[in-house]
């Protein structure tokens, strides 16, 4: 290491799996490292393997060492080149490069053949015939020993011509499989002679029809992370039990590299789900509109709600690696967004419920250019103009009749706060015949222009507004938690705690003309930080509440 990578080592975070690299590093067991993220392309990516990508890659970049991106594509049935592409736009907009480094197991399927006849060869494995159903049921139990198969037996010949007639096509899907011979006895019921092959017949994206056989998770891992050169292979805890025989798998085969397994706590975020099998039913069911609905956890649906990534790799570094599984809540993650969206997201106005205020000593048919500020927190956002009428949309709830003390916005002979524009007076509203509000009546004090009293009076309460001549109309989708529950499917069944509230949809909305081009998540002024969402056509703006201002989950509970 050179003195400029020690000091950007020391300034990196530090955690065990960091640990253990700068322990082998300066055991001198690596020239550099190398890890990998391997993903198996069955659905798209939720925030949880974020944490495995930001891990991976940032290790790989503190150390000076090399991230692979690797496709764990050995389960044909469930994988779809859809999946693939998505895959890689997600991890890139994460803000993570793999350079040349795309691999597929898939592509080792030859190698990975040949080494399981190595292990036939050796004694090491063989053809059963016995079920799955049977399998599991020779196997054993954490308290019995498995018994060994009837086949178990076999010479490395009648092993060898069996597999490959298996290759060939002669087998029926299930009929036969290939098993390592290990240890029926083993506590660790990985060891009892684990499934290395099974017969699969489904095209495979990439290798089509080619073959009918294909290695399990646990025969492709730890030998394509070899033949990638991959130092740490760093998976979630559930592997734990898997890593004996990823280092028997290691030893027993002549593979080009002695890469090691560790396991850290996977990421679980309250009121939402972060398992591939769930999430594809909430798509399949309808449950959401898709992948990419803003209410879900994975990391398009983010991306379309107007989260930023640097959000996502913050609310992870901060996390932090440990040794369990923990659940975080999602208050948490969305202050992470909110302290990222304030000082960089550009101040905008918009009425969500909309209801008419006219300035009755406001000339009729005048209109004026406003200077507004983007962002009061960053003078170098600059400012913006906004047009201003005798007719404005402000907020329904911003009006109250007979209204209490404490309430600091309209109602009738209180002076207000428009921002950015003048002090105004309500001086009475006008009723349908149903006694509901249509309009609200007004005075301005003209010498108020731009918010403030040349005689240093005050006002209680500053709303906001648009106006109406020169509105833009805007559909606004407000979105809770997808689960009402914090670890769903806890108490009963999961989807039974799914949120029935968790999108509204506000048609009728008002927005200041700037947000005809808005492309990125923006404040509004009082409301929360919103995005515009792909739906958008011109003239007709869609905006996705991003995170709300302040936590209402926090202030409900109490
Ligand atoms: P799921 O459990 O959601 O179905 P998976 O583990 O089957 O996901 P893979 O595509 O195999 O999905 O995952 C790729 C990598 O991401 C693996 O190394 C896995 O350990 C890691 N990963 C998956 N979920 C999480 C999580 N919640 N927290 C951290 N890492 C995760
Ligand atoms: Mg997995």
């Amino acid at each position: 290491m050179t003195d400029s990578d020690k000091t950007k080592t020391e300034d990196a975070p530090r955690d065990f799996i960091r640990e253990l690299i700068r322990a082998d590093l300066s055991a001198g067991l690596h020239d550099g490292i190398v890890t990998r993220f391997p993903p198996e392309p069955n659905g798209y990516l939720h925030i949880g393997h974020a944490k495995s990508i930001c891990l991976n890659f940032g290790v790989a970049a503190e150390f000076n060492g090399l991230c692979n991106l690797r496709f764990d594509d050995t389960n044909p049935a469930r994988e779809d080149e859809a999946y693939i592409r998505a895959i890689q736009e997600d991890v890139r907009w994460l803000g993570f490069d793999w350079g040349e480094r795309l691999f597929f197991a898939s592509d080792n399927f030859e190698q990975l053949y040949d080494w399981a006849r190595h292990l036939i060869k050796q004694g090491l494995a063989y053809v059963d015939d016995l079920s799955p159903d049977e399998i599991r049921e020779y196997r054993g139990t954490l308290t019995e020993p498995g018994r060994p198969s009837p086949h178990r037996d076999r010479t490395p010949d009648e092993n060898l011509d069996l597999f490959a007639r298996m290759r060939g096509g002669a087998f029926d899907d299930g009929a036969k499989v290939l098993r390592a011979k290990i240890d029926m006895a083993s506590g660790n019921i990985n060891l009892r002679d684990p499934v290395l092959y099974r017969i699969i017949r489904a095209a495979h994206p990439r290798t089509g029809n080619a073959w009918c056989i294909y290695p399990t998770y646990d025969f492709a891992h730890g030998q394509t992370d070899a033949i990638e050169h991959v130092t740490h292979s760093l998976c979630t805890l559930e592997f734990e039990d898997h890593r004996p025989l990823y280092d028997w798998l290691i030893e027993n085969l002549p593979v080009p590299a002695r890469p090691r397994q560790s396991e850290f706590g996977r990421l679980n975020l309250g009121h939402t789900v972060l398992s591939k099998r769930r999430l594809i039913q909430l798509v399949e069911e309808g449950h959401v509109a898709g992948w990419d609905d803003p209410r879900m956890p994975t990391v398009t649906g983010l991306r379309r709600r107007g989260v930023p990534p640097a959000a996502i790799r913050d609310f992870i570094g901060r996390l932090g690696v440990t040794k369990s599984d923990g659940l975080v809540e999602m208050s948490y993650f969305e202050n992470t967004i909110r302290e990222h969206l304030n000082p960089t997201a550009e101040r905008r106005m918009a009425v969500l419920d909309p209801v008419k205020l006219v300035i009755e000593n406001y000339p009729k048919g005048k209109s004026e250019e406003l200077e507004a500020s983007n962002n009061p927190t960053d003078k170098s956002a600059g400012t913006r103009i906004i047009p201003f009428a005798r007719e404005l949309w402000v907020e329904r709830d911003d009006y109250m009749d007979d209204a209490p003390k404490k309430f600091r916005r309209l109602t009738i002979g209180q002076e207000v706060r428009l921002r950015f524009a003048y002090f105004v007076t309500c001086t009475g509203v006008i009723r349908d015949a149903n006694g509901n509000i249509t309009e609200l009546r007004c005075a301005y004090d003209p010498e108020t222009k731009g918010g403030d009293a040349p005689d240093g009076r005050k006002v209680r309460g500053t709303i906001h507004w648009v106006s109406a001549a020169h509105a833009q109309s805007a559909e606004v989708r407000l979105y809770d938690h997808l689960f009402a529950a914090e670890e769903p499917g806890k108490e009963r069944d999961w989807l039974d705690d799914l949120n029935p509230g968790s999108l509204e949809v506000r048609t009728a909305c008002y927005v200041e003309p700037a947000l005809a081009d808005a492309d990125t998540a923006v404040q509004f002024e009082r409301l929360g930080y919103f995005a515009p969402d792909p739906d958008s056509a011109p003239g007709a703006l869609v905006f996705n509440r991003t995170v709300s201002l302040r936590d209402s989950w926090a202030k409900a509970k109490g």
